[in-house]
């Protein structure tokens, strides 16, 4: 982990961010998305994830757009295509992401899920593309143990910023080893749809008013209190992003905890990992 990025507490600015998925899709939302995102930003919530799928380009334009002027205040992740993460494809993907997002450099890129382009080949991008300076940092996403273990054997495989996995209050399968496993390293782990794309159980209300909080909130603060967790919440709204917001000074006591645990059990044994 590069250790500038980091705040003298050894920790990211910020910890809760914004996701981006299925926005910059359409014109007639385009000025509500991006007041969302620059609100986000002025809230303290300045990690913003994007990826080059994500509406073929639109989503990085839309962050580009966001970002304008306030550039070195922001941590930017975009993703890579797994099947375009050759040697040099990844170059080319990257070269085109910075120019959707109008900036000369990342300062996080990830191989959005394993395909079929050996590892090797993709890590000698990711490194040639951190020597330019294009990128700041490199990693993946939705790696199980198995994949994590594989790039030990990788020229640069162990230089893994982040893993950016599916983990919320409903789908707790990483707790069993991939969790811990990264947690053993010091490696973040990237928490995406953390409020099960806004379809978390109705069920969660009630203990979320225990908190003085709504379910989204309340999932939000769940995984903002555990150690070593990214957050990136995709909010198109300003109210939405606002709530979301205020997730960050959310304090669950123990007995909600257990609460929650009783609703959302652990897992009790191993599972593969879960995939949007
Ligand atoms: P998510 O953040 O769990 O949920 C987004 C949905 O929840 C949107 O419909 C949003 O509505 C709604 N929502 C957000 N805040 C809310 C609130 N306070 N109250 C009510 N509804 C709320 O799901 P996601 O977009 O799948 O995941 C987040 C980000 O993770 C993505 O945008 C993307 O950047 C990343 N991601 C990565 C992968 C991967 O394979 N690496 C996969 C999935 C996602 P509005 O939009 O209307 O505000």
């Amino acid at each position: 982990m590069n250790r500038e990025l980091l705040t003298a507490n050894g920790e990211l600015p910020t910890r809760l961010g914004q996701g981006t998925w299925r926005m910059g899709e359409r014109t007639d939302r385009h000025r509500s998305e991006l007041r969302a995102l620059q609100l986000g930003f002025d809230l303290g919530m300045t990690l913003v994830d994007t990826a080059e799928m994500y509406g073929e380009g639109r989503a990085e334009a839309l962050v580009g757009e966001a970002i304008a002027g306030r550039r070195k205040d922001i941590f930017l992740v975009s993703k890579v295509y797994p099947h375009r993460a050759t040697r040099s494809g990844i170059l080319t993907a990257c070269e085109q992401s910075l120019k959707r997002l109008k900036t000369d450099y990342l300062d996080l890129y990830l191989l959005h899920w394993r395909g079929s382009i050996p590892l090797t080949e993709t890590f000698e991008g990711f490194l040639q593309l951190k020597q330019q300076g294009m990128i700041r940092e490199f990693g993946v996403s939705n790696f199980d143990v198995d994949d994590m273990e594989e790039l030990a054997a990788v020229p640069g495989g162990t230089e893994v910023f982040t893993n950016q996995v599916l983990y919320n209050l409903t789908r707790r399968g990483i707790e069993w080893d991939l969790l811990p496993w990264c947690r053993g390293r010091k490696m973040p782990v990237m928490a995406y749809s953390p409020v099960e794309q806004g379809r978390l159980p109705a069920k969660v209300d009630s203990i979320a008013r225990k908190a003085n909080a709504n379910r989204f909130q309340l999932a939000l603060a769940w995984l903002l209190h555990q150690e070593g967790i990214l957050v990136i919440p995709k909010a198109a709204s300003e109210a939405h992003v606002i709530e979301n917001h205020k997730a960050s000074e959310i304090q669950i006591p123990g007995k909600i905890l257990s609460e929650l645990d009783a609703l959302f059990p652990p897992p009790r044994n191993k599972s593969p990992l879960a995939i949007l």
